[in-house]
Formats: structure tokens, C-alpha cells, sequence
């Protein structure tokens, strides 16, 4: 990948949040990311994991820019967009496309699965024809039939809901993707099946995803690289296969065994899963974020933050375990 320049770059990004509740208002900002910095390369998923409250979605929304950040820098095909107005985004929008966790409250209930697909190519300037071409090639690609046109999004299971949102991103004919955790509000059996189809999308149409997850078994199969973030911060990031027979991290390995039915040599790392809760985002941390949680902090944990650095190659980490190599 070293040759090729990235489709998405982003460099010590940072989104904090601010309390509204007055003028004298001393409550700290919520650091909901903190200085994230990584590259996705054209034609491949990028995974992102970690606990619920991490950051991760808000990180994934700042890269689209659906929001203004605090602080740092975002490369889209080769375009600074960090500090771009809304006006400045609008021909770039549709090269940036994104799919929510719950396809239900995504899908505007009044219209109609050929309304859905055509709206945002309608917003875009698609003409007519064009529009009901397109709809009909998705509607074949996500799996949906055409008699399913005239049809409202409640007369749909999740899954095929989930079809028709990804549909709806991918009319425009994006070239990059934020899968926001597209999974998780889906029964087990209909997860394989929604990741099949963005995997033949993506070989179909050359896409390129971000693809969020809460947990290391969701993003497996999909993921080329994956990266582990922890309280707004990336702590390790590795080709998929690596991360999974080679977790550096004491987070990562704790995710790892605290999947159900997860690789035996993996379980024995760190057996009994992550302790504690996920502190809060407003706090000051000067060492490691993970320190309180962590089974092998040190006394320099507690007090000075660990850097990203490579341990092999592609293989990135924070942690002062690793300080040495
Ligand atoms: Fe644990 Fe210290 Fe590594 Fe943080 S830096 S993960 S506390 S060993």
C-alpha cells in the first residue's frame, strides 16, 4: 500500500464537546476524540472497533465531515477538507456516503423503496432515466425484487431494510463508504448476509469502507486493516489477520477474549475479558487512558501517555509495553 496514496487521511484529529449550560460554566469539554491519526487506502476496509461510548462513531462522522471538528486534519482524495464550508463540501458529498446502525429511523417511513433509492440521485442531478436505471441495478444488487418498489420501509424485516439503505448510499456512486455500525441492530443469521453484500459491492463498484463495529468478531471477516480505539484514542492498528494471532495491546487482547466463541490460542492471552467500566470522557489523563484497567499498567502508565509507534510492519501500538522494540 506504501505506493499508493490514500483515499482518506487524517491526522491528529481531535472533536471535543462543550456544555452548554452558561457563560460561568466550568464543566470540561467531552474529548470524544482525541488526536486520531490513520490512513485508508482505496479499495479497502478499514475497520474500527471498541466499546460503546469510545468515540468511534463520532470519529467516523468527523472524517465525513457531518459535523464541524475541533481541531486536526482530514484528506479526501488528495483535498484538504478539515475546515471546508458546507458550500465548499456540496460537490464532494456525493463521493462520501454513509450507512447507519438502524435502517428504521434512517428511512423516511412516508416513502416509498423507489423514492428511497431515487432521492439522493435526485439531490445529485441525476435525470429521470438515469435515476430508474440505477434503481433497478441496486435493487438487483442488494438482493430486493421489483415488485418491492411500491413498498414502505416497514413492510421489510431489519435486514432487508439495511438492503435498501445501502442501496440508497450507494445510488450516487460513491467512493467511499462510512459503515456505521451497519450490523448491530441485526439478528446473527442476517449479519453474514448484509456483509456479503457490502463485500460484493464494494468488488463490484471499487468502494473503499470505514467500517465500525462495537466488537473484533463483527469486523473479521470484512476488514483488511482494523483499528482498536479506546476512550478517543487509537491504541493499536494492524493488518486484520495480524491483530487477530498477534494482539499487542492489553485492550486489544482483552477484546479478543472476550469474544464468545473466539480462537482457543487467543482466549488463553487474557482470560475473563475486560474489567471495570469505560471512564468518562471528560477526564484529564496524564498516562495512559487504559491504566485503571489495565492487568500489566506500570507506574510510568499512570503518569505519562504512550505514542503510536511500529512494532512490525503495518503494525502499529500505544503502549509503553512495547517501548523497547
Ligand atoms: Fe497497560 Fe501501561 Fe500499556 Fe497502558 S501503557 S496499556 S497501562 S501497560
Amino acid at each position: 500500500m506504501q505506493d499508493v496514496k490514500p483515499l482518506v487521511r487524517v491526522k491528529g484529529l481531535r472533536k471535543y464537546f462543550h456544555s452548554q449550560q452558561g457563560w460561568f460554566n466550568k464543566t470540561p469539554p467531552v474529548k470524544a476524540v482525541d488526536g486520531v491519526s490513520f490512513d485508508i487506502y482505496p479499495g479497502e476496509t478499514y475497520g474500527l472497533v471498541g466499546e460503546s461510548g469510545c468515540g468511534k462513531s463520532t470519529l467516523g462522522r468527523s472524517v465525513l465531515r457531518l459535523f464541524d471538528i475541533t481541531d486536526g486534519e482530514i484528506e479526501f482524495a488528495g483535498q484538504d477538507i478539515a475546515h471546508m464550508s458546507d458550500k465548499q463540501l456540496k460537490p464532494l458529498r456525493r463521493r462520501m456516503q454513509a450507512i447507519f446502525q438502524d435502517p428504521y429511523s434512517s428511512l423516511n417511513p412516508g416513502m416509498t423503496v423507489a423514492q428511497l433509492i431515487a432521492e439522493p440521485m435526485k439531490i445529485h442531478g441525476y435525470g429521470k432515466e438515469q435515476r430508474a436505471e440505477r434503481t433497478l441495478e441496486l435493487l438487483e444488487k442488494v438482493g430486493l425484487k421489483r415488485e418491492h418498489l411500491n413498498r414502505f420501509p416497514h413492510e421489510f424485516s431489519g435486514g432487508q431494510r439495511q438492503r435498501i439503505s445501502i442501496a440508497r448510499a450507494l445510488s450516487v456512486n460513491p467512493e467511499f463508504v462510512l459503515c456505521d455500525e451497519p450490523l448491530s441492530a441485526l439478528d446473527v443469521s442476517v449479519q453474514a448476509q448484509v456483509v456479503n453484500i457490502l463485500q460484493d459491492l464494494q468488488q463490484a463498484f471499487g468502494l473503499t469502507y470505514l467500517f465500525i463495529a462495537h466488537d473484533l468478531s463483527m469486523v473479521r471477516h470484512i476488514s483488511d486493516r482494523i483499528g482498536v480505539m479506546y476512550l478517543g484514542s487509537l491504541v493499536e492498528e494492524a493488518p486484520a489477520e495480524t491483530l487477530y494471532t498477534a494482539p499487542a495491546h492489553p485492550y486489544t487482547r482483552a477484546l479478543l477474549a472476550s469474544i464468545p466463541v473466539a480462537d482457543p490460542h487467543v482466549q488463553m492471552l487474557d482470560q475473563g475479558g475486560i474489567k471495570g467500566e469505560l471512564p468518562g470522557a471528560m477526564n484529564d489523563w496524564p498516562g495512559c487512558k487504559f491504566c485503571n484497567r489495565c492487568p500489566r499498567a506500570m507506574e510510568k502508565c499512570h503518569s505519562q501517555a504512550p505514542v503510536m509507534q511500529e512494532i512490525s510492519p503495518g503494525h502499529r501500538v500505544a503502549c509503553w509495553l512495547f517501548e523497547a522494540q
